[in-house]
């Protein structure tokens, strides 16, 4: 590859450290930038492992913006089921109407084009912009934060305004310029493998000699990280109800996590609740009015941690006894037993169906 005039060695070392170094990956095999997009977006918040599986199926099964603007929403979140944060997946699908009905299913070639779609924020639009139409934006994702606050030892908190200004600016002045999504790409793996949140390879590292926290053997300081604990918990109780081959389902369709997904009838409660207390709630009653007997399983108690919150959840298995008919009102919904793989659902719901 043709190197620029006067790149900064830490980009000349970077460029051929990934030369070298380049992991074979699915969507590395193309510059088109619906596929860039898709393993952009799958990618966020989810392992490379994981992720390659499921950009392969998803391209596999809509392998042009065309295709995905026309599925049926539900489809596309079955085929996100597992990967979390739904709200990517339906942006996407958004996002790929938006393309078709704006811009006559061309993908946008400006950054500020791509920057006006549904879901896409600056590092997704940098990722696209300059790896499938070479224009010179950095990329900023939790790897270069961490690489560029080590290299110059930025004592400012990384999550702060001024923070993401400073790396925002020097990761714009490390770029190459003729080749700025193979700089892109290459800082991004070189956090992922050599300078990694933990253990960095400080002794095989390529940049080490112009690393100023390891020349001041300060390493494990940086990145600095103030950030206010915002962890809110949450306390669902799931009712699984057996109903001969029936059971019942809702949809999520309020502002909150997993829009749009199915889950067994719920009741949150404000804080930890038993089987008593929520049998004396007026929602317990809506819910199973004209059945004076239930069965009750212990409940499951499983824990699921999301980015800012904790769901603290007990799924009830409850047994409609023969002789009585479960009259589901709104917007709980009837379900045969064997089509309940047909619905899309959260990790969460999917982790309890597999226990059981
Ligand atoms: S020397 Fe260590 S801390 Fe500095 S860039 Fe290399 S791996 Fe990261």
């Amino acid at each position: 590859m043709k190197k620029s005039a006067a790149l900064p060695v830490i980009t000349t070392r970077l460029l051929d450290w990934y030369k070298e170094n380049k992991r074979d990956l699915p969507w590395r095999e193309t510059t088109d930038a619906y596929s860039v997009w898709i393993s952009e977006v799958i990618l966020q918040q989810t392992r490379v492992a994981q992720g390659s599986d499921y950009y392969v199926r998803f391209m596999r099964r809509f392998p042009n913006v065309h295709l995905l603007a026309e599925a049926n929403e539900q489809e596309v979140l079955k085929l996100w089921q597992g990967l979390g944060y739904y709200s990517r997946a339906r942006n996407m699908h958004a996002a790929a109407k938006q393309i078709v009905s704006r811009f006559n299913g061309r993908f946008p070639s400006h950054y500020s084009d791509i920057l006006s779609l549904k879901g896409i924020g600056a590092y997704t639009a940098a990722a696209i912009t300059s790896i499938a139409f070479n224009g010179p934006f950095a990329v900023v994702d939790g790897n270069v934060f961490r690489v560029i606050a080590r290299l110059f030892a930025i004592e400012t908190p990384i999550h702060t305004s001024d923070g993401i200004k400073t790396i925002t600016e020097i990761a714009q002045q490390l770029i190459d310029r003729d080749h700025p999504g193979t700089y892109n790409q290459g800082i991004m793996d070189f956090g992922s493998v050599i300078c990694t949140p933990r253990q960095p390879k400080c002794a095989d590292c390529p940049l080490q000699s112009a690393c100023m926290a390891y020349s001041l053997r300060r390493v494990a300081d940086f990145p600095v990280i103030n950030r206010k604990n915002t962890i809110k918990n949450r306390y669902f109780n799931y009712f699984h109800i057996v109903d001969g081959d029936k059971t019942y389902l809702q949809k999520r369709d309020h502002a909150d996590i997993w829009k749009n997904l199915y889950e067994f009838p719920l009741i949150e409660t404000s804080s930890p609740v038993d089987f008593m207390q929520l049998e004396q709630m007026p929602e317990f009653r809506d819910l199973f009015s004209g059945i004076p007997s239930l069965s009750v399983d212990y409940p499951l108690t499983l824990k699921h941690q999301l980015t800012h919150q904790v769901i603290h959840t007990n799924f009830y298995r409850v047994i409609i006894p023969d002789q009585f008919t479960y009259r589901q009102s709104q917007p709980v919904i009837s379900v045969e037993k064997a089509n309940l793989s047909d619905y899309p659902i959260s990790r969460l719901t999917h982790k309890y169906l597999e226990t059981i």
